[in-house]
């Protein structure tokens, strides 16, 4: 039978700079993810939330438990099949969009296929196509510092779905941002979800911006202390 798109069994984490007698950062989580779901992750600072996003996106290795991408043990990847699943299989978008300074916003779009080893002109042509799907064909050559903090995002996620990614890993990447240019990334993201299936992992601390997801994972302590369908505000009870 096929495996899901993520499995996690048992997941645990200790780092190893913590502090004697700190309890792990993630203590025997055990879920799985499957291809189109919208899920939205939250729980307290200090819950986990940030390990788990760095152990499912492949930045960190957890200490116990295992983690299967589309049925595969990903403990037994090489380093450069691990990079070639965060390169292709994943996009990431983070709080501080973290774009090169001194590229413009097409370059910075077009710098995961670089990686992937696309040719010039197609890397260009593909970096317009998705500037213009997020509202930007017209700034695709202005540098980061000429662009709102809602549109140097809008780059980060063009430059996330780059290379066709399954799975788009989002660090509270509204945490920067007004509440009207929140908004606006977040039915960007709810359309992406629904258009394409692509598979979104979100971490937020605000309510407002979970309501968008399908599905709330709560972590606590390093455990999962809910996971199900989100309560939306105006569905009936
Ligand atoms: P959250 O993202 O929910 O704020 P984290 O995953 O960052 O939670 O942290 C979970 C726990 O792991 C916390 O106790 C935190 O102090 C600890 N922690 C996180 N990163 C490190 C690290 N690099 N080294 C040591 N301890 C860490």
């Amino acid at each position: 039978m096929a495996g899901r798109f993520i499995e996690v069994e048992h997941l645990g984490k200790v780092y190893e700079a913590a502090a004697p007698g700190t309890p792990a950062a993630l203590q025997g989580v055990s879920l799985g993810i499957d291809q189109g779901e919208f899920v939205a992750v939250m729980g307290p600072s200090g819950s986990g939330k940030s390990t788990f996003m760095n152990v499912v996106g492949l930045l960190d290795s957890p200490t116990s438990g295992a983690y299967r991408l589309n049925g595969k043990d990903v403990s037994g990847l090489t380093t450069d099949e691990l990079a070639h699943v965060r390169n292709r299989v994943f996009g990431f978008v983070f709080q501080g969009f973290n774009l090169l300074k001194r590229i413009s916003a097409a370059e910075n779009v077009a710098l995961p296929m670089v990686y992937s080893g696309a040719p010039g002109a197609e890397r260009r042509r593909r970096s317009l196509e998705l500037l213009a799907k997020v509202g930007l064909a017209p700034y695709a050559d202005a540098m980061p510092n000429r662009l709102s903090g809602g549109q140097q995002q809008r780059v980060a996620i063009a430059r996330a779905l780059a290379n066709h990614p399954q799975l788009i890993l989002a660090d509270e990447p509204t945490g920067n941002l007004d509440t009207q240019t929140s908004m606006e990334i977040m039915d960007f993201f709810t359309a992406l979800n629904r258009e394409t299936g692509v598979t979104i992992l979100l971490v937020t601390h605000e309510n407002d911006i979970a309501q968008y997801a399908g599905r709330l994972i709560r972590f606590k302590d390093g455990h999962v202390v809910h996971d199900g369908p989100v309560a939306h505000e105006k569905a009936a009870e």
